[in-house]
């Protein structure tokens, strides 16, 4: 069974055709480490019914991947998703205004995880043709991204077309039009059974409020909330290297841990001198690099 749903240390279970309510045994709440989440949404559980039927959550299968950040500051890492292969970022054009930084966040964070990010830009209505690709030309490479418009409902095919079969985590600040975006996606039905389990459930304590749906054509999106910044928690200048192709694809430089700042024999900054390596691309590297309280 799946976690659809987290709330303290009860949960709502998906067995691939229902939802059913399960606690988490005590030994699992007790033997866990306090600063990580314990059960996620997404994450695979084993469940035994007790005697009076009630379920019990007995065991959580080992992430095959995470999307975390930090959280608090002793820290806390939240799990947001377990298991997705890919994450979609949401992001919009216009209205509010497009995020470069952000989207190379959530990209990092993803790619540490195990998973795949793409890059989904919606309100495409709102400029022309010309104005999007200029607003998103910095960022979308090297991210494979679809143009949509939740509005004129314009890409929403291809952003179907991305989800059907795979297990996807959807992120992005609130007001990009996320949750537009899921209702053209999900069916009306789906969407209310989550919020009728919410309902009884309310009042208890809730860790996390990502929520996990299915597609009837198959595939899984778990939606997460929408969040206005992301942290990373410690990272290395190699995690933030990794996500831009030209600075990871460069030759190696004299420095096995150069961090492409200054150091003599870098082979990154001699090629954004020789223009191999786009002044704009580097720009992004640096500014995430400041922002990554990089370890
Ligand atoms: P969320 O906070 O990301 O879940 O965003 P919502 O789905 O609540 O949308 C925020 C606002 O943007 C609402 O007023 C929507 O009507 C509007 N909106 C959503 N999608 C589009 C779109 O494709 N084009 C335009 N012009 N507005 C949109
Ligand atoms: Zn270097």
């Amino acid at each position: 069974m799946i976690v659809a749903q987290v709330f303290g240390a009860t949960a709502m279970l998906w067995d691939g055709e229902s939802r059913v309510e399960a606690t988490l045994a005590k030994r699992l709440k007790m033997g866990a480490d306090r600063r990580t989440t314990i059960l996620a949404v997404g994450d695979e559980v084993d469940v035994e019914r007790d005697a009076r039927g009630a379920l019990s959550i007995v065991a959580i299968s080992p992430r095959r991947t995470y999307l975390s950040r930090a959280a608090g500051h002793q820290g806390e890492v939240q799990i947001i998703a377990a298991n997705a292969e890919q994450a979609v970022i949401v992001s919009s054009v216009a209205e509010p205004p497009f995020r470069p930084g952000l989207v190379d966040r959530w990209a990092l964070l993803a790619v540490r995880g195990g998973i795949t990010p793409y890059l989904c830009v919606n309100k495409v209505d709102l400029l022309s043709p010309e104005e999007v690709e200029r607003e998103i030309a910095a960022a979308a490479a090297p991210l494979p991204h679809v143009l949509v418009s939740a509005r004129t409902g314009a890409g929403v095919k291809e952003l179907h077309d991305l989800l059907r079969g795979s297990i996807t985590v959807l992120v992005g600040h609130s007001g990009v039009g996320k949750s537009s975006l899921l209702h053209e996606i999900i069916p009306e039905e789906e969407i209310a059974t989550g919020e009728v389990s919410a309902k009884n459930l309310k009042g208890r304590h809730t860790t996390t409020s990502s929520r996990l749906y299915h597609l009837p054509e198959g595939g899984i999106v778990i939606d997460t909330p929408g969040v206005r910044s992301v942290s990373l928690g410690p990272t290395t200048a190699q995690e933030v290297a990794a996500i831009f192709p030209e600075i990871h694809g460069a030759p190696p430089c004299r420095f096995r841990e150069c961090t492409h700042r200054m150091e003599p024999g870098c082979s990154v900054l001699a090629g954004v001198e020789a223009g191999d390596i786009p002044r704009q691309v580097y720009g992004r590297y640096r500014k995430l690099l400041l922002e990554a309280e990089v370890v």
